[in-house]
């Protein structure tokens, strides 16, 4: 087969991976998604063709496939079983484009090794996403394949907007504001002149609340400002991730407690932010339907911060026209967008609670002065457009 865009997503524990197939006009069409989990310990692929049917489900021992490397092998051979051949193209999502990449790029050698530069600057997920690019490039070197970075979008940044208040060496090497879910951001920039005319040009603040969760403040479709910064660490509280923290927690906890930055990434990526407040559960389902009076508050909290953070991208920006929710909670939570949208009431954020309870898409109410919609986000279509884009452009 020689029109479809495959598009990974390769984390350190599981691959995710979509096919898009290249109609007509350059119309991109999703034919399958899946994903490979579980790897080191119970590894499992589960694939779906676009209307939902289950296309394989298979369990592994983990024995064979005790690391990312055999994962994407065994992967690799579904994927080129199941398309009788190779791609015409494969898109990767790279978290960490560093302070040079404004946009996606083709992958060759000199690139791969710039983007192991970057592995410090994002250790949980650069060599994840890393992996199969570099497999594919010893395998296959003719193969095409597309960067594009959660970074990318958001170097735009004003200077004031980039920098720590620290000295100039650190931002030298590259200790900045960078910005993360760049790729969710740009496919709703791109969607809003269609869903959302009135504030497509206007200052738009989105809200992707997922897993991991931030803000972008968006002027005329560019980001100006993110919640996020050096890492996917600030900003908002997240499933278990605290969000902004008073840097002088961390020396407490390394003078007084000892901690090592192994158990600091512990404690700061895997142990706090929800489940830590809530003591309940990171999935805000769970939250949701919980009785626990901490569940509540796990929740206040966290439409407290989208609220303050809220007030101080809109400062960046000069004043607020719309407001967007996106990805897993701001797609699905009802009750999270009104309880936002309550403490946004002062701003002119005011929902119609019968639209809001059927997720939208525009979901303010006829006197609200800021208008407010939700926008499914699609970062794999995002990443097929930009890998069509760069290999068109070849
Ligand atoms: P990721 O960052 O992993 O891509 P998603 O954008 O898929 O995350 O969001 C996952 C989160 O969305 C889940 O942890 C869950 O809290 C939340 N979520 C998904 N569906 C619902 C729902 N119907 N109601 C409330 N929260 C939901």
């Amino acid at each position: 087969m020689d029109d479809t865009i495959l598009v990974l997503n390769a984390g350190s524990s599981s691959i995710k991976f979509q096919l898009f197939s290249v109609g007509p006009g350059e119309t991109l069409e999703r034919r399958v998604r899946g994903q490979m989990d579980g790897i080191g310990t119970r590894p499992r692929l589960l694939v779906r063709d676009a209307a939902g049917a289950v296309l394989a489900d298979r369990t592994y021992d983990p024995r064979e496939m005790a690391d990312a490397s055999q994962a994407q092998d065994v992967l690799g051979a579904w994927l080129v079983g199941h398309m009788g051949g190779a791609p015409l193209a494969v898109g990767h999502r790279v978290v960490h484009g560093g302070s040079t990449h404004i946009e996606p790029v083709r992958v060759d050698a000199l690139l791969v090794e710039e983007l192991e530069r970057l592995v410090p600057l994002a250790p949980l997920h650069q060599p994840g996403n890393l992996g199969p690019i570099r497999s594919i490039l010893r395998r296959r070197p003719d193969q095409f394949q597309v960067a594009c970075f959660d970074t990318a979008f958001h170097r735009g940044h004003p200077e004031l907007a980039d920098r720590f208040a620290m000295p100039d060496w650190l931002y030298e090497e590259g200790v900045r504001r960078y910005g993360f879910h760049g790729l969710s951001y740009e496919y709703v920039a791109s969607r809003l002149p269609e869903l959302a005319p009135e504030i497509a040009g206007g200052r738009v603040v989105v809200a992707h609340l997922g897993n991991g969760a931030s803000m972008c403040a968006m002027v005329d479709g560019r980001s100006v400002d993110s919640t996020m910064g050096f890492t996917a660490l600030d900003g908002l509280p997240m499933g278990t991730r605290p969000g902004q923290l008073d840097a002088g927690v961390v020396l407490y906890l390394v003078a007084q407690k000892g901690m090592d930055a192994a158990a600091l990434e512990r404690l700061l990526y895997h142990e706090s932010g929800l489940l830590a407040l809530s003591g309940v559960s990171n999935d805000v389902r769970e939250l949701l339907a919980s009785p626990e009076p901490r569940a509540k508050m796990a929740l206040d909290f966290f439409a407290w911060r989208i609220a303050q953070l809220t007030g101080a991208l809109a400062a960046s920006m000069g004043g607020i026209d719309g407001f967007v929710f996106t990805a897993g909670i701001g797609e699905n939570a009802a009750a999270i967008r009104e309880a936002v949208a309550h403490r946004l009431a002062w701003l002119g954020l005011r929902l119609d609670p019968a639209a809001n309870a059927r997720h939208g898409p525009r979901i303010s109410s006829a006197d609200a002065a800021i208008a407010c919609y939700v926008v499914p986000t699609d970062e794999e279509l995002m990443i097929a457009r930009h890998t069509l884009a760069v290999l068109r452009q070849r």
